[in-house]
């Protein structure tokens, strides 16, 4: 069976057997606080288990490298939205060891585009029009340096609530085990 016929059977056996009712929670986070965090797979349920927090507890936004690249982008929107739409009072950037994005470099990406059909003439033409993918692919040396520069653009925003603390933490996708980057109480 193909991945989303088993995605779909698997659904319709949750509707079925009313496995939402324990599910069942409100719109806006009952522990008013939204993570940014990784889109790493490790760490989806560990992040829940090693923090104590279950469904309807945060928002959460999730990319690769819990990096906020542009202050107009859609993670920082979505921040935004948070804090003024949907009661969120903290913010929490949280990194972690071992990132794959962390690690990447923009260099075996467009390698890999090119093997898949993408010309180098788009990459170029996407250059000379002002968007610099190469810089866009780069992932980060340190998570700890990386966290500290999404908190400093979070913090800074012009649009953003300055009574709104914004931590940051790293986690060890091993052992869920959390470091404190920065307090903002
Ligand atoms: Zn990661």
């Amino acid at each position: 069976m193909r991945l989303l016929d088993t995605l779909l059977e698997n659904n319709e056996k949750f509707v079925e057997n009313k496995d939402y009712l324990n599910y069942q929670t409100s719109k806006t986070p009952d522990k008013k606080v939204l993570i940014v965090s990784c889109m790493d797979s490790r760490l989806t349920e560990l992040t829940y288990k090693a923090l104590g927090l279950k469904n309807g507890d945060i928002k959460q936004v999730k990319n690769a490298g819990a990096m906020i690249t542009h202050p107009y982008g859609s993670t920082m929107r979505s921040i935004l939205v948070a804090v003024y739409m949907l009661g969120v009072e903290e913010v929490i950037i949280m990194g972690h060891n071992d990132c794959g994005f962390g690690a990447l470099k923009p260099e075996p990406i467009l390698k890999e585009m090119h093997a898949r059909g993408v010309s180098e003439e788009v990459i170029n033409t996407l250059m000379h029009s002002g968007i610099d993918v190469v810089d866009w692919l780069q992932g980060f040396d340190s998570v700890e340096e990386s966290v500290a520069e999404n908190i400093k653009i979070v913090k800074q925003h012009p649009l953003m609530d300055k009574n709104v603390p914004v931590h940051g933490l790293v986690m060890d996708p091993g052992t869920g085990a959390v470091e404190v980057i920065h307090n903002d109480y």
